[in-house]
């Protein structure tokens, strides 16, 4: 029976870690926000630890899913923190978006002491993680991916292994830097259509049905922004941070990168202007306050 810990039930990690409270797993769960963690247990079974060191007493596999890297290297020291308590031979698998640094600072920390160590942020969102279907980035010894694939596997439908230390970090961050992409692009070309009397949900039909479709076109816009309904699912924050790594990323590999450069530009000011709790398909309200039209709206001449 495989002994796992998940740390951060946060609005993905809550429905990773309802796939690992089965009859066949030892789960123990822990979250900064005590609450979170009991109402989880009470739930959906798992023992609520007290603090990381107690989640990690005994596990051979540690998951956590926290905003950025900076958070889940804070849990490592101290009476409370995981290096307290996780054995030699286990494995933390960091299902953040993290950043690449951080993650190789950790694993050779971790390494010293015979704990193995996995970037393995995911994409798919919450419906992805709800049905256990995330796609799970891997970064890392590919040995150690094998003796823990049993336990992503029931969060991840697709587990790509993607190179060393930080190669899962450093690609999640570009594969969310095109998203953003194409909200803001997708916002910026549906207002002017809207000005120019193209109605969008029209624009997006045809968009749709052409070269210049993607998940935003797709999905967000159409069950996103043309109903209003804007639900909260992944908070521009945490966008604005995985564009940040992507730019930071093609810097430090000297490539010249205007592009993402100023997407991460745009995204920093979008989540200044929006605030903490903003949902990331929130920027195409902005877009439509800086454009002065409402996608969805009429179409000025129609
Ligand atoms: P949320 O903001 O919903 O949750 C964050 C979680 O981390 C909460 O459990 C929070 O605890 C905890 N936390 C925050 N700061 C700290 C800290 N300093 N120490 C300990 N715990 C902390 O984030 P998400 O669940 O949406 O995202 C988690 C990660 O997954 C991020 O890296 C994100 O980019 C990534 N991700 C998210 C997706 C989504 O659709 N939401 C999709 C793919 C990846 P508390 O309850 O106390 O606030």
């Amino acid at each position: 029976m495989p002994r796992v810990a998940f740390l951060g039930l946060g609005a993905i990690g809550t429905p990773m870690a309802r796939h690992l409270a089965r009859p066949d797993f030892d789960l123990a769960v822990w979250n900064r926000t005590a609450s979170r963690a009991a109402e989880f247990v009470a739930a959906h079974g798992g023992r609520h630890a007290a603090t990381p060191a107690d989640a990690a007493r005994d596990r051979d596999v540690v998951i956590t899913c926290l905003p950025v890297s900076r958070d889940v290297e804070g849990l490592l020291d101290g009476p409370d923190g995981l290096l307290a308590t996780m054995p030699s031979g286990s494995v933390l698998v960091d299902c953040t978006s993290g950043d690449g640094a951080t993650s190789r600072r950790m694993a050779a920390r971790l390494a010293e002491r015979g704990i193995g160590f996995l970037d393995a942020p995911v994409s798919g969102g919450v419906v992805g993680a709800e049905r256990g279907a995330l796609t799970v980035m891997i970064g890392g010894d590919a040995a150690i991916l094998e003796r823990v694939r049993e336990v992503i596997a029931c969060f991840g439908s697709t587990i790509v292994h993607c190179g060393g230390v930080g190669a899962g970090d450093a690609l999640k961050a570009v594969n969310n830097a095109l998203l953003a992409m194409h909200l803001w692009g997708t916002a910026e070309g549906l207002v002017a259509l809207e000005k120019a009397g193209v109605k969008s949900e029209i624009a997006l039909q045809v968009i749709n049905q052409s070269s210049g479709r993607s998940n935003a076109s797709m999905n967000l816009f159409p069950e996103r922004v043309l109903t209003r309904a804007f639900p909260r699912t992944f908070r521009l924050a945490l966008l604005d941070k995985d564009v940040g790594i992507a730019a930071e990323l093609a810097r430090e590999t000297q490539v010249p990168s205007p592009l993402l450069q100023l997407t991460s530009e745009l995204f920093r000011m979008a989540h200044r202007e929006l605030g903490e709790d903003a949902d990331h398909v929130e920027v195409a309200q902005l877009v439509e306050r800086l454009g002065g039209a409402q996608i969805g709206g009429r179409g000025t001449n129609a």
